[in-house]
């Protein structure tokens, strides 16, 4: 069995060890576009859901993403009032240290990993290969190269997004902050002994204000550092390939064409506010896994197994992501006074908690919210 992964990322990684120990005789070859040690962005958040749910495909995996920093609770701040919220455990890891876990353990299974080689994969490369598993991405070029049969549609967000880090320390928080330019919200979150995420998100409006769309990376870096000033306390903005953008909400139509299949974001996305599409992608390469044994690896029975016991579940998912961004891209155009009505709000969202399930977890904060509408 001859098996190429395009994509180191998450998706690519995790589906190549997987199959590499599936079938210990296979080659399993990847091919990532980038440098080792090489990636965008900062540290991605599991939630204890998410590690149970990836657990029993590799526990070695799990254990290692699962080692390092991890939090409890959440803060909800709203113009400097923050409401601390039980959300359950959530174990967060720099993107660099993940892919690099997850690539040393797939080297160990024997995976063969080639950097710096961006693949194009052509109909005639279908041809050298049993298997074709393009994890390319949300900007999959597979993808791409394949619309006509694989059919794919996306949305853009309205709310702009730069994904920054920061030394200060944060618990997992949502910071709103109504300011004379419109409202301006970040994500941020511990995820190293030295850093925390912090992405900044703000609607159309803002952006045109601050004249974003005109100014260099560094520019961008600088300005959102004055306008969080009060909340960064003097601690600086770092970037890793930090511009603007605006989230892609994709799907396909098909999920395979003869031996190609996509996986991860190029298959499908979630949205960073609901802090999952590592998971995501990640239960795409076992679901995978799981068709392509029940068939003994008959790639045509495989690949429309994973399509069938696949769909409906990733389907969901993504519109509980759907209801997510909908609430976030309402946000600039709304007032919130209220932080803990913010908070109830924010963690109602996908409709995958329950006002009865809030109040169950942070029976303090409810009562407390609900003396202040007496
Ligand atoms: C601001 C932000 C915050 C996020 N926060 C979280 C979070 O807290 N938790 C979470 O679970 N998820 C989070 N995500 C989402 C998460 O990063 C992605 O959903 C996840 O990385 C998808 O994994 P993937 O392997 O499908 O794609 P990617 O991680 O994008 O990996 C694709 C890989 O393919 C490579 N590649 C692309 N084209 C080619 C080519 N032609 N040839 C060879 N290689 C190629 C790329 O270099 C890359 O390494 C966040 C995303 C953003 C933008």
């Amino acid at each position: 069995m001859r098996i190429l992964v395009v994509g180191g990322g998450p998706a690519g990684l995790f589906f190549s060890l997987l199959a590499q120990r599936a079938v210990p005789d296979a080659t399993v070859h990847v091919r990532e576009q980038n440098p080792p040690g090489v990636t965008y962005g900062w540290g991605v958040a599991f939630s204890e859901s998410a590690a149970a749910a990836l657990r029993p495909a590799a526990p070695d995996v799990v254990d290692a993403l699962t080692a390092g920093m991890s939090h409890e609770q959440m803060v909800l701040s709203l113009d400097g009032t923050g409401v601390a919220v039980n959300v359950g455990r959530s174990h967060l890891n720099a993107r660099w240290s993940l892919l690099a876990s997850l690539e040393r353990i797939a080297r160990e299974a024997g995976v063969r990993i080639e950097h710096d080689r961006a693949a194009d994969v052509t109909e005639a490369e279908l041809d050298e290969w049993d298997l074709v598993v393009a994890a390319d991405g949300v900007n999959s070029r597979t993808r791409e190269r394949f619309a006509e049969h694989l059919v794919p549609s996306d949305e853009l967000g309205t709310n702009w997004l730069a994904w920054y880090g920061t030394p200060k320390p944060y618990p997992p928080s949502i910071i709103l902050r109504n300011s004379e330019h419109g409202l301006l919200m970040s994500h941020a979150s511990q995820f190293s002994a030295e850093m925390s995420n912090f992405t900044v998100e703000v609607g159309q409006e803002t952006f045109d204000r601050l004249g974003f769309a005109d100014m260099t990376e560094d520019d961008s870096r600088a300005l959102c550092e004055e306008l969080f000033a009060e909340s960064l306390d003097g601690a600086p903005l770092q970037s890793n390939h930090s511009p603007w953008f605006r989230t892609k909400f994709l799907s396909c139509a098909h999920w395979t064409h003869r031996n190609l299949v996509l996986i991860g974001d190029a298959l499908h996305t979630v949205h960073p506010s609901i802090g999952s599409g590592t998971r995501f992608a990640m239960r795409d390469a076992v679901y995978l896994i799981q068709a392509m044994a029940g068939s003994a690896w008959d790639v045509e029975v495989g690949l429309k197994e994973f399509e069938r016991s696949r769909k409906p579940v990733a389907d969901s998912f993504q519109a509980a992501a759907k209801r997510s961004i909908d609430w976030y891209e309402g946000l600039p155009g709304r007032t919130i006074t209220h932080p803990t009505k913010f908070a109830l709000e924010y963690l109602m969202r996908t409709g995958r908690v329950s006002y009865r399930e809030f109040r169950r977890q942070n029976r303090d904060v409810v009562l407390g919210y609900e003396r202040d509408l007496r």
